[in-house]
């Protein structure tokens, strides 16, 4: 029952799986979502292999008061890219569960700001009526991306099986092409 409150939304960006604050005041919204790449704006060209599948639930806590919006789950899937430094296609497999707080956006507009405390780590802020699954997916994929696409070698060691050299090599290599033999010569007045 609970499955069928959660609003299928016609939104252009791709985004269709909408946490409502008004369908959660009628009780908690349960979701097992397969999202694909047309709603996953992920960072350096990261793609999900298939789909992402998300699972769990949407929670509005102190209805009267804060309006906070719980949602807690679990997400998987796979990312594909391509290595950095060896430009080897390259695959990650995630499986993390999430536990999120959003406060709705006004609560910083009245104070100028909120303070963060060192409990709130997993809070964010929600605009309006509620919030976009996909939007919460993206911000969990992203805590859990490397730093950059590289392959698990050039992670540990710096220097990735598929090429030759390391970056570092690389320059020096650089610095001796012989196509710069002809510029050595040569002087600025
Ligand atoms: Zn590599």
């Amino acid at each position: 029952m609970a499955q069928a409150i959660l609003a299928k939304t016609g939104s252009p960006v791709g985004r269709s799986v909408y946490i409502s604050v008004k369908a959660m005041e009628r009780g908690k919204l349960l979701f097992e979502e397969a999202l694909g790449a047309e709603s996953l704006e992920l960072p350096d060209n990261w793609r999900p292999v298939g789909t992402v599948r998300a699972v769990g639930s949407g929670e509005l806590l102190d209805p009267s008061g804060t309006r906070t919006i719980r949602l807690r789950g679990r997400i998987k899937g796979e990312l594909e890219n391509e290595c950095a430094i060896g430009l080897e296609p390259i695959r990650r497999k995630f499986d993390n569960e999430f536990d999120l707080f959003y406060y709705p956006e006004e609560l910083i507009a009245e104070d100028g700001e909120y303070a963060l405390t060192s409990e709130d780590a997993d809070v964010g802020f929600y605009e309006g009526d509620g919030l976009f699954l996909e939007d919460a997916a993206v911000e969990q994929i992203v805590l859990w991306l490397p730093m950059r696409p590289e392959c698990e070698d050039a992670e540990r060691t710096g220097s990735c099986p598929h090429t030759k050299a390391a970056p570092e090599q690389q320059t020096e290599a650089d610095a001796e092409d012989p196509r710069w033999n002809a510029l050595r010569g040569f002087k600025l007045n």
